[in-house]
């Protein structure tokens, strides 16, 4: 059986061996291993399912260890950390020597994170070094945003979980690559870019329907076994049920997420707690989509909430949700 608890000393005798740990921050789960060592980094490949070339980010537990990690820190890059770590922004620089080609697939950057969750905090300062920790979940499906999910995704794979509880943002961090001349936002979070335009003002927003720039950003991501369907953010119970007949009328068992109550809908549609505004709906959105699975839905309706805020990082992770290759 896979241990979850909650012994920071335990964890980094872990890291130190070689293992994996399930890692709470306040983003998403990870799971951590230690970045300087190939063959934790190829366990957390072989563990996830994860393509080699699908990089990894570098967490560390504050800006002292860019040095380390990373060559010609740009002044932007400075601006960033100081008022946004530790928290939920990634940063990618050039790489120094000491990054492994495992971690990064061989490229000239590293991404680097200083997550603010005090476990994860306590983990790295007592650590020392590095620690890679993508999602602790199988590759393309649902991040985790409690310890008891990562043991569903993971099981025996994962030596120790530290249960931190369940994950304030909830979604990804924010990714801004800031290796070249020109900054660019690579992933959507919690973070914005107008934020980050605030410091950025030069900052290149891909985004929309433009075709993924981050390695390991695909089109199909973070996706439950119920097909997922997204609505328009002002839709109303009209759309729903046009959404949900033909599902209903073919036998289906459909559910509906919406940011509030919708009413009335067709009454064999279950109805997920409603997710709230921006960042409440960031903060549940996986958990839901893990209800829909454990409910056995067929198709889930969703209404995402309006695209400002964390509602754009939430509409984008939905639609890579419903994406279907
Ligand atoms: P996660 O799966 O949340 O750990 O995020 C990892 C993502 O960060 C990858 O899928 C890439 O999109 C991005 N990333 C990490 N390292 C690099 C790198 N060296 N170059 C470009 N993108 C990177
Ligand atoms: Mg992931």
């Amino acid at each position: 059986m896979t241990r979850i608890g909650t012994d920071i000393d335990e964890a980094v005798a872990v890291l130190r061996a070689g293992g994996l740990v399930g890692l709470p921050t306040e983003t998403v789960y990870g799971l951590a291993a230690d970045a300087s060592s190939a063959s934790a980094v190829r366990r957390v490949f072989v563990a996830k399912g994860r393509p080699v070339d699908h990089p990894l980010i570098v967490h560390v537990a504050d800006a002292t260890a860019l040095e380390r990690w990373a060559v010609e820190v740009p002044d932007s890059a400075t601006a960033l950390i100081d008022r946004w770590w530790p928290g939920p922004l990634t940063i990618l620089l050039r790489r120094s020597s000491a990054v492994l080609d495992d971690v990064t697939g061989g490229r000239d950057t590293v991404a680097l994170r200083s997550p603010a969750h005090p476990m994860a905090q306590a983990v790295l300062s007592s650590f020392g070094g590095g620690l890679v920790a993508p999602s602790a979940n199988r590759f393309g499906r649902v991040s985790p945003t409690r310890a008891e999910h990562v043991v569903d995704e993971l099981g025996e794979a994962v030596d120790l979980v530290l249960d931190g509880g369940p994950c304030r943002i909830g979604i990804e961090s924010t990714i801004v690559d800031l290796s070249g001349p020109i900054p660019r936002l690579l992933r959507a979070g919690h973070i914005t870019a107008d934020q980050l335009g605030g410091l950025l003002p030069d900052l290149e927003v891909a985004g929309g329907d433009a075709p993924a720039v981050a390695p390991g950003m695909l089109a199909s991501h973070y996706a439950p076994n119920a097909r997922v369907v997204v609505l328009h953010a002002d839709a109303g119970a009209a759309q729903v049920d046009a959404a949900a007949r033909p599902h209903l009328a073919a036998g289906r068992r459909v559910g509906l997420l919406s940011p509030g109550p919708i009413a009335p809908v067709a009454a064999d549609i279950v109805l997920l707690d409603p997710a709230g505004p921006a960042d409440d709906y960031a903060r549940v959105l996986y958990s839901r989509l893990r209800q829909a699975d454990e409910l056995g839905l067929d198709v889930l309706i969703v209404v995402p909430p309006p695209a400002v805020g964390s509602g754009i990082a939430v509409a984008d992770r939905l639609r890579r949700a419903a994406h279907r290759s």
